[in-house]
């Protein structure tokens, strides 16, 4: 029997934010599985690449390994064929009439909330861990930490079940979030962040910079550039 209070379900799409909850779930409850979703996005590589992210991440401590769960991947992808955003299509990257880029998709994150919870359900999990996050994030709405405490309350009255929805990223910056990995697992967990997970919008893993894969000029690689900048300044690390 899985212990529901010792026990999380984590959003895991591959990212450097994800990675970094997976590692703060594992550090802190005796079981962690993991969710992950095909809504048809650009960045396909991020799936291929989960599995060995998530290997990677549990190789830092032996507990972590003896922690770590099934992995279940979901298929979302009638997000991706509603279309018109630049998450899901061959366009540019732009800011949008509304004041949000077009890499926004409309019930992103409401849905891969909804589907989690249902595996939560299932599998008596009972913390939901993402990496949602207010700063330095790009305007998402479906980001915001009234959005998932709304949602979390939602959730809760229509399966009966009181699951706790864990944001550990929410008020930190992204210089932060890799202090947070380095201050969890070390300078292994930081290495294996740069090289086994992914970020770029654009799926490019042809070049490697000191942060990790991508093509270096989307705003997601910008965005992890910057942070590990902030990151290896503090205290000359
Ligand atoms: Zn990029």
């Amino acid at each position: 029997m899985i212990d529901e209070t010792k026990s999380a379900l984590v959003l895991f799409s591959g990212g450097q934010d994800s990675a970094t909850c997976l590692a703060w779930a594992l550090d802190r409850f005796t079981h962690v599985e993991t969710v992950g979703f095909d809504y048809g996005q650009r960045h396909h590589i991020e799936l291929e690449i989960r599995p060995q992210a998530r290997a990677a991440i549990a190789a830092v401590k032996p507990e972590w390994a003896a922690r770590l769960g099934v992995d279940h991947p979901l298929d979302a992808r009638s997000l991706g064929s509603i279309g018109n955003t630049a998450m899901t299509e061959d366009i540019e990257i732009k800011m949008g009439e509304s004041g949000l880029p077009n890499t926004f998709l409309p019930g992103r994150n409401l849905l891969f909330y909804v589907l989690a919870s249902a595996v939560a359900y299932r599998r008596g999990l009972g913390h939901i861990v993402s990496g949602v996050c207010e700063t330095d994030f790009s305007g998402y709405p479906d980001c915001r930490d009234e959005t998932i405490t709304a949602l979390g309350k939602a959730i809760n009255l229509g399966t009966a079940r009181d699951f706790t929805f864990d944001t550990p990223l929410m008020w930190i910056s992204k210089g932060e979030t890799w202090a947070l990995a380095a201050q969890l697992g070390g300078e292994a967990l930081v290495s294996a962040i740069i090289e086994e997970t992914h970020t770029c919008y654009l799926g490019d893993r042809s070049n490697r910079f000191a942060w990790g894969y991508g093509c270096g000029t989307c705003p997601a690689c910008d965005l992890r550039a910057k942070g590990y900048a902030e990151y290896r300044q503090v205290d000359g690390r």
